[in-house]
């Protein structure tokens, strides 16, 4: 007999973790399953996903570049999360219909809480004005931040996505700002900051102004990797107190897509301790 059948789509694919991932789940859990890497042309993400339904899919995973596409195709059946994100990374078939949320804030806010990151009444910074900035505001929100303040390389990009929190008129105390990456800075500092640009991965940090962390405070790097990341480093010569970088984010969201699709909630540290561990033998 097959196995219930998921996939990770996305273009290029041959580096996702999510295989990994989930092989670790489905034995942690004790549901079998089968679950790929998914290589859709840029311009065929549709047709492949109706190949794989056609093919007895289950769900997907979706990545770059596809999230947005991925929200499209589910039309009014997704999530308020993935609504207000504006793209879905989890897909799955049910009544004939794929139906969309967006995992990637829960992961955030669940490894902010395992690493013992109170966001009750925090101020937030939230660096960058991205698909990932957009997915975790609401999340953010949501786990009690009392502020969050948004800035961006483009700034106009950064209001922007303040501008699409205000219209979505969202009950709750947080107070959402945009500025450039020059207007990072508030008197006390930031609770947290968290580094949601690409910029990791041409081996830089944003170009961020000095003193921008409290006493105690936390810097996320959305990027992971097995050093340090430039903007862990930047953080630490800024005097964050703690600084970590985005693997626990990436098992995070997975595991609630997990849950999403088989109706329980792995553990991820098992799977953190694992990924980590291959990780540094990479290096
Ligand atoms: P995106 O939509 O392409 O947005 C990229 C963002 O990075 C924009 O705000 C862009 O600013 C900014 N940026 C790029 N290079 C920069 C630089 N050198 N200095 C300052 N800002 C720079 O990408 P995304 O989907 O938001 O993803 C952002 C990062 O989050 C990626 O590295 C991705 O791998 C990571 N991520 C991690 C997880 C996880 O689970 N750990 C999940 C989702 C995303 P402009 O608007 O000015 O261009």
């Amino acid at each position: 007999m097959s196995l219930p059948r998921y996939a990770v789509i996305g273009n290029p694919i041959a580096h996702s973790r999510s295989p990994q991932i989930h092989a670790m789940f489905s034995a942690q859990t004790g549901r079998p399953l089968q679950y790929e890497r998914l290589l859709a042309p840029l311009d065929g993400f549709a047709p492949t996903v109706q190949a794989f339904r056609e093919a007895a899919g289950l769900g997907l995973n979706v990545t770059v570049p596809f999230k947005q596409e991925a929200r499209a195709l589910v039309a009014d059946r997704l999530s308020t999360r993935a609504r207000l994100a504006g793209a879905v990374n989890t897909l799955w078939l049910a009544d004939g219909a794929w139906h969309g949320d967006n995992t990637d804030g829960v992961g955030l806010v669940s490894d902010l809480a395992r690493l013992g990151v109170d966001l009750r009444d925090a101020r937030v910074l939230l660096v960058g004005a991205g698909g990932a900035a957009r997915g975790v505001l609401q999340p953010l929100a949501e786990a009690g931040c009392a502020r969050i303040h948004i800035v961006n390389r483009t700034a106009s990009r950064a209001a922007e996505l303040a501008r699409v929190w205000a219209a979505a008129a969202l009950p709750g105390p947080t107070r959402v700002s945009a500025g450039g990456l020059d207007e990072a800075a508030t008197p006390g500092g930031w609770n947290v900051v968290i580094n949601a640009t690409a910029s990791g991965l041409q081996d830089a940090a944003p170009r961020l102004p000095g003193g921008l962390y409290a006493a105690g405070a936390m810097a996320y790097d959305m990027v992971y990797g097995s050093r340090p990341t430039p903007f862990m480093r930047q953080a630490e010569a800024d005097g964050a107190a703690r600084r970590a970088d985005g693997l626990g984010m990436l098992v995070g969201q997975a595991a609630e897509s997990f849950h999403l699709w088989h109706g329980v909630r792995p553990d991820p540290s098992p799977a953190l301790v694992t990924l980590r561990a291959a990780l540094l033998a990479e290096a």
